[in-house]
C-alpha cells in the first residue's frame, strides 16, 4: 500500500527536532530551562526535600508549577468529532467561475492563493479512539483570507443523517454510550434510525465501501449545506461546495479496517503526517454547483433539506479552485486541537442559506468553542484572522491574548472611536414569510435519493457488501421489532434491498447462534 511504502516521518520525530535544531554549534551555546516566568532552573529532575528521604517543601515552587499545570492539560474534548489530524496549506483559484456569483475576495482572480488549516476526524468517537472505523469522516477547513476567517465545515459526505438540529443531541447520544452500561449499543442506534426514516440515505452512505476511508487523504470533502452567494450588485443564488480528492477514492475493507483499529489505531492520522513530511502534498480539487432562487422555487425537494443532495445532471459541478495541504503542525495542541471551526464564520459575499441544520450549527459551533476553549477562543494564534478586528464592544473574559480593544470606548453608538460601518459588507435582502410552527418534516421524501443511489450509483457487488455491512450490525440488535422496522425501511427504497437485507440477516442470525 503507497501510505506503507512512505518514510515514517512521525515515528523518527523526535530525532529530526534534533537534527534540525541542535547541531554541535548549539551545543555549545545551549538554551537553558527556566520556570514559566522566565528564571532558571539549575536543577530539572530533583524536587527540593529535607534530607534525601523526603518530606517535600511547600516552597519547592518550580515543583508545584510542574504538577499544577500538568493537572490542567486537557481541555473538554469535542463532544463530536474528538478524534482528529491536521495540517495546514492553501487554496489556489483555478477559474474565475464564481467571481461573477460572490464578491468574496478569495474568489476574485485566478491565481490568487488563500492560507488555509484543515482538520479531518472521526465523529463518534473519543479524542484516542481508532482512525478507521465506519463513522462520517469531518472535514473542516478554516480559510484565513483578506476578509475575514470563512469556515467551511464539512463532512466527507454531501449529506447528513437529520434535517432538523432539534434532534441532534439525540442523534449523536444514539451514536455514542449507553449511559447504564458505557457501551456503544446497536440497539439505540438502530432503532433511531428505523424511528426517523430521513436518516436511510446517509446510513446507505456510511455502510457502503465508503464508510471507511484508507485514509483523509483519499476521500471528498463537501460543504454538505446550502450556502448563499452574493455579488457586488447584491445578487445572491445558492450554492453548494464540493472538494473531489485528487488522490483518488480508496476505503479499507471490513477486515483490514478492523486489524488496523487494534494493530494501529492512528493510521490515518500517521498517514497524513507523513505525506506531508515526505512532501507528497494532498490535493483537493474545489467545485461549486449553483442553483438559482428561481430555480430553489421550482425544485422538486426542499433545496435546503441536508438529507438530499442536488443532482450533478440537474446542477453541473464547476471547478474552481485547488486545496493543497503543504505543512505539519510544529505543535499538535496549539494549531490543531485549538483550532475552532464555526459554519457561523462566513465572509462578505457568502451567506447562510435557510438549512435548518446549518441554522442550528450557526450557534452551536461557536457556543461549544465558548466552553471548550474559552470566551476568547477567536483570540487563540490559529483562530486569529489575518485581517484587522475592530470590534472594541466585545471585552475581556478569561484568556485575553490581545490588547483587548485598548483604549477604544467600550459602548455603542459612541461619538470618540471614530469607527464606521463597512458598506461593501451588507447582506443581501431576502423576503421570508410563513406560519411559525413546529413543522413536521419528518416524512419529505425519503427515499427516492435512495433508490437512485441503489439503483444508478452503486455496482452489484458494491450493493451485495452495502447489504452485508448493515446486516452485521443490524444483527446485534437485541430487540426484533427494530430490525422489522429497519428492514421495511431499505424494502421502500429498493425492493432487492430488502430482500437481500432478509436472506443476509437470516445467514448472519444462524451463523453467530452457531458460534455460540
Ligand atoms: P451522479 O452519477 O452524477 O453522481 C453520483 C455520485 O455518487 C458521485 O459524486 C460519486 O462520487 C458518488 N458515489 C459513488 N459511490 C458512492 C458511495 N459509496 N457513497 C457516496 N457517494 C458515492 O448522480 P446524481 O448527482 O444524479 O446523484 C445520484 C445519487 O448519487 C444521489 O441520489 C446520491 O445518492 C448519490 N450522490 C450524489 C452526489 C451529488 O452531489 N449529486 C454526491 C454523492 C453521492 P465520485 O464522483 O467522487 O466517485
Amino acid at each position: 500500500m503507497a501510505s506503507q511504502q512512505v518514510k515514517d516521518v512521525a515515528a523518527d520525530q523526535l530525532k529530526c527536532f534534533k537534527d534540525l535544531n541542535l547541531g554541535a554549534k548549539c551545543q555549545q551555546n545551549a538554551p537553558k530551562y527556566t520556570t514559566v516566568t522566565g528564571k532558571g532552573i539549575a536543577d530539572k529532575g530533583n524536587s527540593l526535600s529535607v534530607g534525601p528521604r523526603g518530606p517535600l517543601l511547600l516552597q519547592d515552587v518550580q515543583f508545584l508549577e510542574e504538577l499544577a499545570q500538568f493537572d490542567r492539560e486537557r481541555i473538554p474534548e469535542r463532544v463530536v468529532h474528538a478524534k482528529g489530524a491536521g495540517a495546514f496549506g492553501y487554496l489556489e483559484v483555478t477559474s474565475d467561475a464564481l467571481s461573477k456569483f460572490t464578491k468574496a475576495k478569495l474568489f476574485s482572480t485566478v491565481g490568487k492563493r488563500t492560507p488555509l488549516a484543515i482538520r479531518f476526524s472521526t465523529v463518534g468517537g473519543e479524542a484516542g479512539s481508532a482512525d478507521t472505523v465506519r463513522d462520517p469522516r469531518g472535514f473542516a477547513v478554516k480559510f484565513y483570507t483578506e476578509d475575514g476567517n470563512w469556515d467551511l465545515v464539512g463532512n466527507n459526505t454531501p449529506i447528513f443523517f437529520i434535517r432538523d438540529p432539534i434532534l441532534f443531541p439525540s442523534f449523536i447520544h444514539t451514536q455514542k454510550r449507553n449511559p447504564q452500561t458505557h457501551l456503544k449499543d446497536a440497539n439505540m442506534t438502530w432503532d433511531f434510525f428505523s424511528l426517523r426514516p430521513e436518516t436511510t440515505h446517509q446510513v446507505c452512505f456510511l455502510y457502503s465501501d465508503r464508510g471507511i476511508p484508507a485514509s483523509y487523504r483519499e476521500m471528498n470533502g463537501y460543504g454538505s449545506h446550502t450556502f448563499k452567494l452574493v455579488n457586488e450588485a447584491g445578487e445572491a443564488v445558492y450554492t453548494k461546495f464540493h472538494l473531489k480528492t485528487k488522490q483518488g477514492i480508496r476505503c479499507h475493507d471490513v477486515a483490514t479496517a478492523g486489524r488496523l483499529a487494534g494493530d494501529d489505531p492512528d493510521h490515518t492520522t500517521r498517514d497524513l503526517f507523513n505525506a506531508i513530511a515526505n512532501k507528497n502534498y494532498p490535493k483537493w480539487a474545489m467545485y461549486v454547483q449553483i442553483m438559482t432562487f428561481e430555480q430553489a422555487e421550482k425544485f422538486k425537494y426542499n433545496p435546503f433539506d441536508l438529507t438530499k443532495v442536488w443532482s450533478h445532471k440537474d446542477f453541473p459541478l464547476i471547478e474552481v479552485g485547488e486545496v493543497v495541504l503543504d505543512r505539519n503542525a510544529e505543535n499538535y495542541f496549539a494549531e490543531i486541537e485549538q483550532l475552532a471551526f464555526s459554519p457561523a464564520n462566513m465572509i462578505a459575499g457568502i451567506e447562510p442559506s435557510p438549512d435548518k441544520m446549518l441554522q442550528g450549527r450557526l450557534f452551536s459551533y461557536s457556543d461549544t468553542h465558548r466552553h471548550r476553549l474559552g470566551a476568547n477562543f477567536h483570540q487563540i494564534p490559529v483562530n486569529r484572522p489575518r485581517c484587522p478586528v475592530m470590534h472594541p464592544t466585545l471585552r475581556d473574559g478569561p484568556g485575553c491574548f490581545t490588547d483587548n480593544g485598548g483604549a477604544l470606548p467600550n459602548y455603542y453608538p459612541n461619538s470618540f472611536a471614530g469607527l464606521v460601518g463597512d458598506s461593501s459588507c451588507k447582506e443581501a435582502c431576502q423576503k421570508v414569510a410563513g406560519d411559525v410552527q413546529r413543522h413536521d418534516s419528518a416524512n419529505d421524501d425519503n427515499f427516492e435519493q435512495v433508490t437512485s443511489f441503489w439503483t444508478n450509483v452503486l455496482s452489484p457487488e458494491e450493493r451485495d457488501r452495502l447489504v452485508a455491512n448493515i446486516a452485521g450490525h443490524l444483527a446485534q440488535v437485541t430487540v426484533p421489532a427494530i430490525v422489522e422496522r429497519s428492514v421495511a425501511n431499505f424494502e421502500k427504497v429498493h425492493v432487492d434491498f430488502g430482500a437481500k437485507l432478509r436472506l443476509a440477516l437470516n445467514l448472519v442470525k444462524v451463523s453467530a447462534s452457531a458460534g455460540r
